[in-house]
């Protein structure tokens, strides 16, 4: 096999000349500025540059996401300075890199209650979903390479990648990702665990992929005899990790999950679906509660589909998922999936609003634009401008409302912290507790036993669980006074 990375394979076919022109430019420019670098495993450094660009096409990224995808490292690994891309590939390219060298700076440390403000913080700070494709496609390549990497740090890679990065790629839909990267980053995250399901699928492995072959070909055969069209028949195997997650929640027991194997029966439209529905069940009897129509009631990320689990006749179940094209696109690649498909239907734009409930809520979209541009330019994130995100010295994220003071930062911590608040550090600085705090501030809350809320504090507060706090101490202060002078007199 030759080690040749070849500029075809990150071209398409319905690419302008302008658009290959620009990939090609992008190729030159990286391999150039990479010269010489090795990666740990001894690959030349414009190899990772090159898949992460690969995954961007496979994907159906744009040429300017691919292109920022060869240049994703020149700024933080090279001697290229911005100026230089601004010159040869313009703002919004250096945009993106720069997105992706933000991101990167990013790390999890493996505190739970923190998880959901690093993923918010991740989406906010990047600026524009593109960034955090990019980032993504990133992370897939060096989790492909990681067991070249040193192993507490590869430990602590893929157990970002799991609870931030495809977390992350699942609330916007985009399902292959999502398990491609759960499925890397699984064996160096949980590798007891991981070996657990190698050794429960070892042995059953064949005959689940010969079962559903047998079921595939009779769907096949019955929807020819009743003349239904179907673009594809295909079977997939449950992703490890999210088979693992799932037997947790089964007392690990591997027959009472259902939907290890699955067939998928992609169809023109939404009429048919129902057909091959009815056709599935007249063959074979499903089991009863698992018939799922979530092309009626779409999942919140936005997923739809019709699941039906079925006895096979062979003495198995098998899950058979039944979806449009379209809907297949959008499993696989979210809300990539807008930028894959240009000839995107723009009147389904509007029901995007309903798909992506996640992103509407972070950002408060008041309305979604017909033209699926439009609506991608809505999603340069400033989603959060309404929320800071606050880092306590260890790197923990605290996402708080904008204009927050350091009071609001230690209630959120804990009661007992925000109750004793003397002084805080900004950025290492001694600052005052009513100071507002800004995106990206590391705060450092100085505790004193003597230090008391006063009703000042009210005013210079914005979470309510701040204010909760300090009202119960001052309630609870003045029934103190009041029998205090009580009892006094
Ligand atoms: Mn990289």
């Amino acid at each position: 096999m030759s080690d040749i990375k070849k500029i075809a394979d990150l071209i398409s076919k319905d690419m302008s000349k302008k658009d290959v022109e620009l990939i090609t430019k992008a190729y030159v420019f990286a391999e150039k500025a990479h010269t010489g670098q090795k990666r740990m495993n001894g690959e030349p450094y414009f190899f990772h540059v090159f898949e992460t660009a690969k995954i961007l096409h496979k994907l159906g990224m744009d040429a300017k996401t691919i292109s920022a995808g060869l240049l994703h490292d020149v700024l933080e690994d090279t001697q290229t300075k911005e100026e230089e891309i601004k010159k040869e590939f313009g703002d919004d390219i250096l945009f993106l890199i720069n997105g992706v060298t933000k991101l990167g700076k990013l790390k999890y440390r493996g505190h739970e209650r923190h998880v959901e403000s690093l993923r918010k913080f991740f989406v906010a700070i990047s600026n524009d979903l593109r960034v955090v494709i990019i980032k993504f496609a990133d992370r897939l390549h060096n989790l492909r390479t990681l067991e070249f990497v040193r192993e507490d740090k590869r430990k602590r890679i893929a157990v970002e990648s799991v609870e931030i990065y495809a977390s992350l790629a699942d609330r916007l839909g985009m399902g292959k990702l999502k398990g491609q990267i759960e499925d890397a980053a699984f064996p160096y995250a949980y590798p007891k665990e991981y070996k657990e399901i190698e050794e429960i699928l070892k042995d059953r492995m064949s005959s689940y992929e010969k079962d559903i072959k047998q079921v595939g070909e009779e769907l096949e055969k019955e929807l020819k005899k009743n003349k239904i069209k179907f673009i594809e028949i295909s079977s997939r195997i449950k992703h490890k990790y999210s088979l693992w997650k799932k037997l947790v929640g089964r007392d690990m027991d591997i027959n009472k999950i259902y939907d290890i194997v699955a067939l998928c029966v992609v169809v023109k439209n939404v009429e048919d679906c129902y057909r091959v529905l009815g056709i599935v069940h007249s063959i074979w009897k499903p089991l009863p509660g698992r018939i799922k129509d979530y092309i009626a009631f779409p999942k919140p990320n936005g997923y739809r589909s019709l699941h039906t689990t079925i006895l096979n006749g062979l003495g198995g179940v098998a899950e058979i998922q039944i979806r449009t094209e379209e809907m297949h696109a959008e499993a696989a690649y979210g809300i990539a999936a807008h930028f894959a498909y240009k000839d995107y239907d723009s009147k389904k734009a509007k029901n995007d609003k309903e798909k992506f409930k996640w992103i509407e809520e972070l950002k408060d979209l008041k309305h979604i634009p017909n033209d699926p541009k439009i609506f991608l330019e809505n999603l340069k994130i400033d989603f959060f401008n309404d929320r800071i995100f606050i880092f306590t010295p260890e790197g923990d994220v605290v996402d708080l409302p904008k204009d927050s003071s350091p009071i609001d930062f230690a209630y959120s911590i804990h009661s007992d912290i925000g109750d004793h608040t003397s002084g805080a550090k900004i950025n290492n600085k001694m600052s005052h507790i009513f100071s507002k705090l800004k995106n990206g501030d590391v705060v450092e809350i100085i505790n004193r036993q003597d230090a008391h809320p006063s009703s000042k504090w009210l005013e210079y507060t914005k979470t309510s669980v701040a204010k909760k706090h300090i009202k119960n101490y001052l309630e609870k202060n003045s029934l103190l006074a009041k029998l205090k002078s009580f009892g006094h007199s």
